[in-house]
């Protein structure tokens, strides 16, 4: 099979709300007024960004939503992507499965596959997301202000937890690697809670290098600090990450993971996907109310403050030491 007949099978399918699709030069998106352009891309690269053995399914699944999870941070409503792909030769089977995670999670958004590039080479996947969000209420990073408090949705760390079990850095009960398995392989991007808190919150991003790592991205845009509760923070690692109230998925005294472990995968660990983000305490109805709307769990972790820096307390208030750096290229 070519490379045209490829992307015939695989990746044509008819356009919807695109003025034009597949099968061109370019793709035509058409901006409904009032309404900007959002724009992301995000490459996953074997070996770096997945194991080998992912199933196929799962990574189209993953390639797609790690850049939703950018239009979620945005506050963006997905509309379309383009798929740039080097794979090393044509498996049909892997492609089917492949095809099948990326499209499943495309349509679950309504957002369509406008055009790509498909070249022979080591496994590269590139997505670039088209979303749109009305013009002025995109959330961005340098919104936070002092006062301000810091939530995160769902359950940071939980996708770390399931690296270190596949990676064999510690051992996990069966049934608790099935639960968070999918946490690492197919995170769920936070779309619906990113639109809900557009007005509501002053600041977001996703975290997808680790919690308080990214979080500092939004002091440095904002010019603020914060002071975060490093045990409510680590405790949502058994949480369920879906609403608030829908308890915990394991019993997290069945991990053989001490507290300082169990801290770094929550605050350090990368590959949530979920949200970090602030808004005036004043809003904290409303916060809940947007968790609730769209079924995402949403917890209060910090306050932004004025004076520079990120200080960590336990839940006693007692500063907790440790450095979380998150994860950097080429560092
Ligand atoms: P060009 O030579 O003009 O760059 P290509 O021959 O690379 O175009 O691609 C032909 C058409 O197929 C284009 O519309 C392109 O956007 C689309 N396309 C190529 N690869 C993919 C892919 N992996 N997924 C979706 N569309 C693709
Ligand atoms: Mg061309």
């Amino acid at each position: 099979m070519g490379e045209f007949d490829l992307i015939a099978r695989y990746f044509t399918r008819p356009a919807r709300r695109a003025a034009l699709g597949v099968g061109d030069d370019c793709a035509l998106l058409t901006p409904a007024p009032g309404m900007q352009l959002a724009v992301s891309s995000d490459m996953l690269v074997e070996g770096r960004h997945f194991l080998a053995d992912v199933p196929p399914r799962h990574l189209g699944h993953k390639a797609l939503a790690v850049n939703l999870s950018d239009l979620a941070a945005c506050g963006a409503r997905p509309l379309a992507f383009t798929l740039a792909l080097a794979l090393p030769g044509v498996d049909e089977a892997w492609l089917q499965e492949f095809a099948a995670g990326l499209l499943q999670l495309a349509d679950a958004h309504g957002c369509e596959l406008i055009g790509g590039d498909t070249t022979q080479g080591p496994l590269n996947i590139c997505i670039t997301v088209f979303g749109e969000v009305p013009h002025g209420d995109a959330l961005r990073r340098s919104g936070a202000r002092a006062g301000d408090e810091v939530w995160v949705s769902g359950a940071p760390g939980q996708a770390r937890l399931a690296l270190g079990a596949l990676r064999g850095e510690w051992a996990l009960p069966d049934t608790v690697l099935a639960t968070l398995r999918p946490r690492l392989e197919q995170p769920t991007p936070r779309v619906p809670l990113g639109l809900a808190l557009r007005g509501i919150a002053t600041s977001a991003l996703d975290v997808s290098d680790g919690l308080l790592g990214d979080l500092a991205h939004i002091l440095d845009a904002s010019r603020v600090g914060a002071a975060v509760n490093a045990d409510i923070a680590t405790d949502l690692i058994a949480a369920s990450a879906g609403g608030i109230g829908s308890g915990a998925v394991f019993d997290v005294e069945s991990l053989p993971l001490g507290t300082a472990q169990r801290r770094h995968c929550a605050l350090a660990g990368g590959d949530d996907y979920e949200l970090v983000f602030t808004a005036p305490a004043a809003r904290r109805a409303a916060v809940l109310d947007a968790g609730a709307r769209s079924s995402t769990r949403v917890t209060r972790i910090g306050r932004i403050e004025a004076r520079p820096g990120l200080h960590l307390t336990d839940a006693h208030m007692h500063p907790v030491a440790g450095t979380f750096a998150s994860f950097n290229h080429f560092v």
